[in-house]
């Protein structure tokens, strides 16, 4: 290896670096970020309004409940598509049960 294509190698290795090192420590600091959201209380003034439960089940009784839509299968719902907590859109700086349901609930986009 001679020492030119050393020099080379080791500037394009540490260019890489200088840019992934920032952009995965952002990463990594947005997920840090989601994860330490608090759940959404019941108390919750906007979350009463809403009729929120945890359990979509318990909503049964509700005049706008359909039987399997939950939190996961919501347009606001931004959490992973198995997410037991998740971020909504609707109640920004809070998890949301993915079992969840509140009567806002709506069919996702496309
Ligand atoms: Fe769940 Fe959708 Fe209500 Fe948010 S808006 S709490 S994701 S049902």
């Amino acid at each position: 290896m001679s020492s030119s294509f050393s020099r080379r190698r080791f500037i394009t290795t540490a260019a890489v670096g200088a840019v992934a090192l920032p952009l995965g420590a952002r990463l990594f600091a947005g997920t840090a970020h989601a994860q330490e959201l608090p759940k959404l209380p019941l108390d919750n003034p906007q979350a009463r309004a809403l009729n929120y439960v945890e359990d979509a089940t318990a909503a049964a009784g509700h005049a706008k409940y359909v039987a399997g839509h939950n939190c996961h299968n919501c347009n606001f719902w931004k959490g992973t598509a198995d997410g037991a907590q998740g971020p909504c859109l609707l109640f920004p700086g809070h998890h949301v049960a993915g079992a969840g349901w509140c009567s806002a609930w709506a069919a996702k986009a496309g």
